[in-house]
């Protein structure tokens, strides 16, 4: 524990919020999103109010050799922005979103969450490529890559990552753009939270809305197979326009879905069009003959709706583990065994789902950002979240058994963002862009202060 004079030093040298364990407010304020990363005692918690605060923190840091977690929207499935006996550097102050429609640009501040940046972009019929739950932050979605409804028309999210401001380990404010330290650009787009601490996004936004023709079809379970081939078939040849997923879920208990379903095992097709919706109901019409719904919620839908969809059923606190990997294709043995799966999961939110890649994401060069993989046409991602800890084992399990079925058809590859275990970084990236990320973690994190992450560690 840090004694109190310390801490006064560092009060003296921010103008944020100081959370000590001692403060009334410490316990909410050490909580992030993931509640199976419940517990950890982070020394202090500096809830930064810019980047004067943030260099401040991450001085002092160093000077007391303290471990150092870096917080943006506290969505991190493998819990690290938090830490025990570290300093935790909160950006959760700087909300702030500022756009400029005629250069067609979002300002936003590295603690800012996707319900805040797509509120502000739609005010003026604007959009970037968000999450999925709008509670997500933009900071962490963004430096991993960001995989939203509207990738395969603006690429992800780290696509549209047009510069940033970034506070590197040695207390510097540097500016990364494609003609300021371009390579720190390059390693944002895709390389995590390695590099820096990011208190000012710049993302490109796009026309998209106010309504985009999108939402749920939900199908009974008995259509798993069925579905899966015509979801690999159909994605071969979808416009650009069209991002979907194709999820083998558990009915939730929403009103919009007959009562006789609610708790039970269906397959759900969602997707969303970002182009003309006459277009759009030609293209998906395929699942809306493939078999009876249960419920058929596609069509004209305010993109803002789109965006909060599911927040209800990921809300704060519930234990979370998710792994995923790279699909270099669907076969019959895969689609076989992730129908078995999707029955036998141990709770009612273990979820499989299977991303439709390509289209913007695939265009972009692979050597031209961090992310790797961009030819993977299918990401594959097992979704699990419960409320009692007495069923972490259970959960963790079968969210791996679900990859591990997918291995010989993987193309050992993963998104970062969607690893429950924070040791994957070397098997995500591969090798040769791994040591590209390592040598520019040498020249900008030399010591790697900033290692609770997808952790690239510094080449020299
Ligand atoms: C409910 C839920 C839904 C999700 N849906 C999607 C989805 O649709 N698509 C998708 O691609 N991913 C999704 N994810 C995964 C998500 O992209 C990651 O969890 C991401 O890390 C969240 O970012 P955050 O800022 O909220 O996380 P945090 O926990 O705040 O941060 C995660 C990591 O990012 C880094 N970081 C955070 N802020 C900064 C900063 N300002 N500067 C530098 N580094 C920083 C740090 O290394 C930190 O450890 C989802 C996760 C959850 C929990």
């Amino acid at each position: 524990m840090l004694g109190e004079a310390t801490v006064e030093e560092l009060r003296q040298g921010v103008r944020g919020d100081i959370v000590t364990p001692d403060d009334p407010a410490y316990d909410a304020a050490a909580r992030i999103w993931n509640g199976m990363h419940d517990g950890h005692r982070p020394a202090v918690i500096v809830r930064c109010a810019g980047a004067g605060d943030v260099i401040a923190a991450v001085g002092f840091a160093r000077s007391n050799d303290l471990a150092i977690a870096v917080r943006g929207g506290a969505h991190s499935i493998a819990g690290s922005s938090t830490c025990d006996d570290g300093i935790v550097i909160d950006l959760s102050a700087l909300r702030y979103v500022h756009v400029d429609p005629d250069r067609r640009r979002a300002y936003v501040g590295g603690g800012a969450v996707w319900a805040d940046v797509d509120h502000e972009t739609q005010a003026h019929g604007l959009a970037t490529t968000g999450g999925m739950v709008s509670t997500t932050g933009v900071a962490g979605f963004t430096l991993g890559g960001g995989i939203g409804w509207l990738m395969r028309k603006h690429g992800l999210a780290c696509d549209n990552l047009v510069a940033a401001t970034v506070v590197t380990a040695d207390g510097r404010v540097v500016h990364a753009s494609e003609s300021e330290h371009a390579e720190l650009l390059w390693a944002l787009r895709g390389g995590g939270g390695n590099f820096g601490v990011v208190t000012q996004f710049e993302l490109a936004v796009h026309p998209v809305g106010p309504t985009v023709y999108a939402g749920p079809i939900f199908y009974s379970a008995e259509h798993g197979a069925k579905l899966l081939r015509l979801f690999r078939d159909w994605s071969a040849h979808t416009p650009d326009d069209i991002t979907a997923l194709l999820n083998l879920t558990t009915a939730p208990p929403l009103p919009v879905i007959p009562e006789a379903w609610h708790g039970r095992k269906v397959v759900a097709f969602i997707a969303v069009s970002a182009g003309p919706d006459d277009d759009a109901e030609q293209r998906l019409r395929p699942f809306r003959d493939a078999a009876e719904p249960v419920a058929d919620l596609l069509g004209p839908t305010p993109y803002i709706a789109m965006q909060t969809l599911v927040d209800p059923l990921w809300q704060k606190g519930i234990h979370a583990y998710f792994k995923a990997a790279n699909l270099a294709r669907i076969d019959d043995e895969l689609i076989e065994h992730l129908c078995e799966l999707h029955v036998s999961g141990p709770g009612p939110q273990c979820e499989i789902h299977i991303h439709q890649m390509g289209g913007a994401v695939a265009r972009v060069p692979e050597e031209a950002s961090a992310f790797p993989d961009r030819s993977m046409p299918f990401v594959l991602n097992a979704v699990t979240g419960w409320q009692d800890p007495d069923l972490t084992a259970a959960h963790v399990d079968w969210a791996r058994t679900v990859i591990a079925a997918a291995s010989s058809i993987s193309t050992g590859r993963a998104y970062v963002n969607f690893l429950g275990d924070a040791d994957a970084a070397r098997s995500s990236y591969g090798a040769g862009k791994y040591a590209r990320l390592a040598s520019l973690k040498s020249q900008y994190d030399p010591t790697n202060c900033f290692r609770l992450n997808q952790n690239i560690e510094p080449s020299r």
